[in-house]
């Protein structure tokens, strides 16, 4: 996968800096211990002195068969000395050594020229969090929603209870989190703005992302507008990076605010286009809208509502604006 070389850049960088603060930890750590023990220091100069003096004897050409014998034989005595010696001041056997985040490459992020598996992780990491730097998922968790804010009652005694309905979707929401998998259902969270649609598509994304699966979060205005810096700055040409290609493939995208976008072709193309993607390629999307389908279909088209409407568990939010009701700030104001 193709990714910005910024990200690279970064975790190139993060990669050798844990690497040089490690090393340096254990130097320290080493310097200390051949303090505290002198022996340690005089046993590793003669293991130094022996290394030359067995490659000048192996140079000279003459016979040093028994020579070497002997310097081997010195060497494994003091290495012995020195393991005896870490042993019986009971010292833990990683304080000398090097701590590696990946013992496989090394943290060099390469085996023999190929990347290595851990690399591949950070990249992927560090991709899904640039796009997710803005998303307020910190914030929301299914604990933190309140189901006091919906009343039992409904306005019109025709009409469902709007606490009964949320506390339905809440659990719902609960279970497509705890059970997601890669293959989970596409989610419509319908209704009135300040109902908790962000809130608890925040609240699957916290779970999920815990999980180590890929999730990108933004609003349909967000996703656009990248799309459109994407495909009019040939980025992903110049650098290989391609925000279409994540947003098209990563483990659960949630398109917040449909509908709130600037329409115009770009917009209208674009978001049919990634809907129907993921479709096509049966990764699950939660989308948040006020609109209705029969608005989604006079703003888009009837061919993205039928997609929609064929291929997306609805769930319609019931409620008083909740922001409202609590008068304080909107962090998704906030947070974008
Ligand atoms: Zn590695």
């Amino acid at each position: 996968m193709g990714y910005h070389r910024e990200i690279y850049e970064t975790v190139h960088r993060n990669l050798e800096l844990f690497k040089k603060k490690e090393e340096a930890k254990a130097k320290k750590n080493n310097e200390i211990f051949s303090k505290r023990f002198p022996r340690v220091k005089e046993i590793e100069t003669q293991l130094s002195k022996i290394a030359v003096s067995a490659t000048r004897a192996a140079i000279s050409g003459s016979d040093v068969k028994k020579e070497l014998q002997n310097f081997k034989e010195k060497s494994l005595q003091l290495q012995e000395e020195l393991e005896n010696l870490k042993r019986n001041v009971n010292i833990s056997p990683d304080f000398l050594k090097v701590k590696r985040n990946c013992y496989a490459c090394e943290d060099t992020g390469y085996i023999d020229g190929k990347m290595c598996l851990c690399m591949k992780e950070l990249l992927k990491k560090e991709a899904y969090n640039r796009l997710n730097r803005l998303s307020p998922a910190f914030f929301c968790s299914f604990d933190s929603f309140d189901l006091k804010y919906y009343r039992e009652l409904p306005e019109n005694s025709d009409e469902p209870s709007p606490r009964r309905r949320m506390s339905k979707i809440l659990s719902f929401c609960k279970k497509y989190a705890k059970e997601f998998s890669k293959n989970s259902k596409n989610l419509l969270f319908q209704g009135a703005t300040g109902l908790g649609k962000t809130h608890l598509s925040l609240a699957i994304a916290k779970e999920v992302l815990q999980r180590e699966l890929g999730v990108i979060y933004g609003s349909v205005e967000n996703i656009v507008e990248k799309l459109e810096t994407e495909k009019f700055s040939n980025l992903s040409d110049k650098d290989g990076y391609n925000n279409s290609r994540h947003i098209k493939n990563c483990d659960l995208l949630i398109l917040d605010d449909l509908g709130v976008e600037f329409s115009n072709s770009f917009s209208n193309f674009a978001v049919y286009n990634v809907i129907d993607c993921r479709i096509m390629l049966g990764k699950p999307t939660i989308i948040n809208t006020n609109l209705s389908l029969e608005e989604l279909e006079r703003r888009y088209s009837e061919r993205l509502v039928s997609r929609i409407m064929g291929h997306y568990v609805k769930a319609d939010f019931l409620g008083e604006d909740i922001r409202q009701q609590k008068g304080h700030f909107n962090f998704k104001n906030h947070a974008n």
